[in-house]
């Protein structure tokens, strides 16, 4: 992978810098402070695993812009999609008249989602408009109205799906009233969940609670993260999902994977339920998915997707012609460049490094997570509590030496390592270095 941006982390001026500085007072100015920025730095150019501010600091990148630019954020062939596309046409509207690129992408998603069964797909423009949009396909399909998600579960911002997120703060405070017919069931989450470690028995917990509280008779789907994202990067006990799935096959329920975070070779596989050898309903892509261009999907299957009468779905820029062709340019570099075997090596180095700290230090409870999508818990030793000042203090550290780090987790006490599979093993060695010192330091 070409980048043409020095792959070196450098500090030139202090934290923030002056031009950033001065932005950050146009911002204040300007920007409703509801939209708030992990770091105070503003970026100018971005590659490989390096991000580059306006004072000319450059940043090791362990968040992919939330795990949006896994091939890199200025990649060869993303920009020369992007760039023939744009000087071709811009927008024509595919309700109006449609075009090749959208098709080719649906075409794309049924090849490389779980199951050789026939599928259809509809594309929007970000994650939570795509998870509403597949709560719709289910409603219609099965002409049922309830939605159960997960404790820890984040699914977007929307009206719709705050409700189906689960933490308040800040995703849904003063934000009511949100939508109706959403339940939520007891997530699999191993390292919290000690009377439950079982898979299965996670399942039984969670679907004794869905039978007695919504029924199947009125539930059109369960909609749950394979790998939850926000919620702390929480993977469920093997059997956990692939029980969920047998359940819905049962009782007319369909079981939405949403893999806005965890698909698109996030973690070592095309989707993330992949792991557990699951096969969706419905699965729902977004951030990976385009290289940065704003891009979701729905792909379902046939009978399922075309159970929505003609004109029910859309949306001016859905599956808009620029994203297409970033999308297409992506699955390309994931394929020929060995991506997903890349993120699987990201993997073991990440928890053999992490894995190494937690033996040495007790507060870190837990390290998680599947192919670049890798997690530490912060906890206090004495009690188990998460730490999320902990988890702050580290990461602020990080940020302070250049390295960008991402928090997340239901207290805010995990730690994500996120990085663009573009990185080089030379910079996640340094950045790693820098969350160790942290660590030290915070003590
Ligand atoms: C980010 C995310 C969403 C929302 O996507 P947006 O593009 O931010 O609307 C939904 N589900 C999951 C799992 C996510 O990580």
């Amino acid at each position: 992978m070409t980048a043409s941006l020095e792959q070196t982390r450098l500090l030139r001026t202090p934290l923030p810098g002056p031009r950033s500085q001065e932005l950050m007072r146009r911002k204040t100015a300007a920007v409703s402070q509801g939209v708030a920025a992990t770091m105070p730095v503003f970026a100018v150019r971005a590659a490989g695993g390096i991000v580059e501010d306006v004072d000319g600091n450059r940043f090791i990148d362990l968040g992919s812009g939330i795990a949006v630019t896994t091939v890199g954020s200025s990649a060869g062939r993303v920009v020369d999609a992007v760039t023939d596309q744009v000087a071709a046409f811009t927008h024509t509207c595919f309700m109006v008249t449609p075009y090749e690129g959208y098709v080719a992408v649906a075409e794309q998603l049924a090849r490389l989602t779980p199951g050789d069964h026939e599928k259809r797909t509809a594309l929007f423009n970000s994650g939570s408009e795509a998870v509403e949009n597949a709560v719709k396909i289910a409603r219609s399909s099965t002409g049922k109205d309830a939605v159960v998600v997960f404790d820890h579960a984040y699914h977007g911002r929307t009206n719709l799906t705050m409700a189906m997120t689960a933490k308040n703060m800040p995703y849904k405070h003063g934000f009511g009233p949100f939508a109706g017919e959403v339940y939520r069931a007891p997530m699999s989450y191993p390292f919290r969940d000690a009377a439950e470690v079982d898979g299965k028995l996670a399942a039984a917990r969670a679907i004794g609670q869905i039978e007695t509280q919504v029924g199947a008779d009125n539930l059109a789907a369960i909609v749950i993260e394979p790998v939850q994202g926000e919620g702390g990067f929480i993977v469920p006990a093997p059997g956990f999902l692939a029980a969920l799935a047998e359940w819905c096959r049962a009782n007319d329920v369909l079981f939405v994977a949403d893999e806005v975070q965890s698909g698109f070779g996030r973690t070592g596989t095309w989707f993330a339920v992949e792991h557990d050898d699951v096969v969706p309903d419905i699965v729902v892509s977004a951030k990976g998915i385009a290289g940065g261009l704003p891009l979701a999907a729905v792909t379902g299957r046939a009978e399922v997707m075309d159970a929505v009468h003609p004109g029910g779905l859309g949306g001016t820029y859905g599956g808009n012609p620029l994203a297409c062709a970033a999308a297409l340019a992506v699955i390309e570099i994931l394929e020929t460049e060995g991506l997903l075997a890349r993120a699987r090596e990201i993997e073991a180095r990440l928890l053999g490094r992490l894995g190494d700290l937690r033996q040495r230090d007790s507060r870190i409870g837990d390290v998680r997570g599947r192919g670049a999508m890798i997690a530490a818990e912060f906890v206090d030793p004495a009690t188990g509590n998460p730490d999320g000042a902990l988890a702050k203090a580290v990461a602020a550290h990080a940020h302070s030496q250049g390295v960008i780090a991402l928090t997340c987790g239901t207290w805010g006490n995990v730690i994500r390592f996120l990085p663009p599979l573009s990185i080089s093993d030379e910079l996640l060695d340094e950045a790693l270095d820098i969350v160790a010192a942290g660590l030290e330091q915070v003590s």
